[in-house]
């Protein structure tokens, strides 16, 4: 990391990190998953320095293991909830509790982490001077009335009910940004996160993927929640954190969707795991929750337009990878 060219004038600030080309990088929720796999992507470029903020609510160290006690790398135990001091280039904001069972789990903290965590977020951009990056959700389009959904659809949200302190709560953390973005010329960004799946996912976190592969490892059925027809559009992790950085360096504000088109019914993908992972297991049909959004697909002409990118790894392709690392996990062998 030592300078190449010393600076054209002499100067005190010579040795010092101001002539250096590198990037302080906060990513906050990077514990998490996708976050997880963000500092790895992030960690690969020498010239990045990133320091995760996570209150390991739904994350864990284990999930930076390799980065801990690495010089470029700064971990803090900190709640986006509280203001942060710091002094960083880029910001990827991630910290929230992205699975329904966990954000459903303390609603209020939620909507405090989604509101009060972007508002300090951008107030630390502010007096930085960074570029901010907001992990906003397909859930913005609630159960959309337009499909596939494109960015301009506004979307069709309950503002009261269970899953109103994520979806709402993001829409609230999308305004912010524009808000900061307008008012205080703020660089942002905002990606429309899809559905994502890959290893190191929670394996008890209820989510959809997670489930079914961890049941048909163990043996057990495969609970497919009324009716069964609803769709979601499924996006492997590394293509995700991928469609991430390219907006962040980008010249884009967003927001953007980011996901892959390929979309499933959950009994199709009920079938696709039994038939790859184990095909002695049954699929049982189960109650399911309020406000489930009956469809989900992700139209990603902008993203194919403006970042250039568009994910390359189909789920079938993708399932087995999360099915190697859950196998490692659960502790049962592939017979
Ligand atoms: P995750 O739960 O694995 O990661 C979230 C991380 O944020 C965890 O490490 C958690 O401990 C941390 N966190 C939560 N509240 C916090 C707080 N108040 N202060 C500090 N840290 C906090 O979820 P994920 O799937 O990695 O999701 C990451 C981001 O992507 C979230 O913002 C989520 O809303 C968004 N997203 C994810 C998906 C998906 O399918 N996984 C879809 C749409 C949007
Ligand atoms: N904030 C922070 N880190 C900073 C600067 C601000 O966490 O480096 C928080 C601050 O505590 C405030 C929020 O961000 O609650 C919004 O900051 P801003 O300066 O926009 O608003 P103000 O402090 O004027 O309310
Ligand atoms: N789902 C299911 N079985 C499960 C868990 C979820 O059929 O064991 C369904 C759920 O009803 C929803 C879809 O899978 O229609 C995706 O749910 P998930 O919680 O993974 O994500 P989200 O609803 O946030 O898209």
């Amino acid at each position: 990391n030592s300078v190449s060219k010393p600076p054209p004038s002499p100067s005190p600030l010579r040795n010092s990190k101001f002539f250096q080309s590198n990037m302080r990088i906060l990513v906050t929720g990077g514990a998490g998953f996708i976050g997880s796999h963000l500092v790895d992507k992030l960690m690969q470029n020498e010239k990045n320095e990133v320091i995760v903020a996570d209150n390991y609510f739904t994350g864990s160290k284990d999930n930076l293991r390799k980065w801990i006690g690495h010089p470029r790398f700064e971990l803090i135990r900190h709640d986006v909830t509280e203001p942060l001091l710091i002094e960083v280039d880029q910001i990827y904001h991630l910290a929230c509790p992205a699975s329904p069972i966990f954000y459903k789990y303390n609603p209020v903290k939620t909507i405090k982490t989604n509101v009060i965590g972007t508002l300090n977020m951008l107030g630390l951009a502010k007096r930085v001077g960074a570029r901010i990056l907001l992990t906003s959700t397909s859930e913005v389009y609630g159960d959309p009335l337009v499909h596939p959904q494109e960015e301009s659809y506004w979307g069709n949200v309950n503002p009261i009910g269970v899953r109103s302190c994520y979806d709402e709560g993001k829409r609230v953390a999308e305004t912010l940004m524009f808000d900061y973005h307008r008012q205080h010329g703020i660089e942002i960004r905002i990606a429309r996160i899809f559905n994502t799946y890959g290893p190191r996912m929670n394996i008890d976190d209820g989510r959809v993927v997670s489930n079914f592969i961890a049941q048909a490892i163990r043996g057990e059925s495969l609970t497919v929640q009324a009716p069964g027809t609803q769709t979601r559009s499924f996006c492997f992790v590394s293509d995700m954190v991928d469609g991430l950085v390219r907006l962040m360096e980008g010249e884009n504000t967003g927001p953007i969707n980011i996901g892959n088109p390929g979309e499933f019914t959950m009994l199709e993908l009920a079938e696709t795991v039994k038939e790859l992972i184990n095909p002695k297991v049954e699929i049982s049909m189960v109650e399911n929750t309020p406000d489930d959004p009956r469809q989900r697909k992700p139209d990603i002409t902008k993203a194919k337009e403006l970042l250039g990118w568009e994910p390359k790894i189909k789920l079938r392709e993708g399932l087995p990878l999360m099915e190697e690392d859950f196998r490692l996990r659960l502790g049962v062998a592939r017979n």
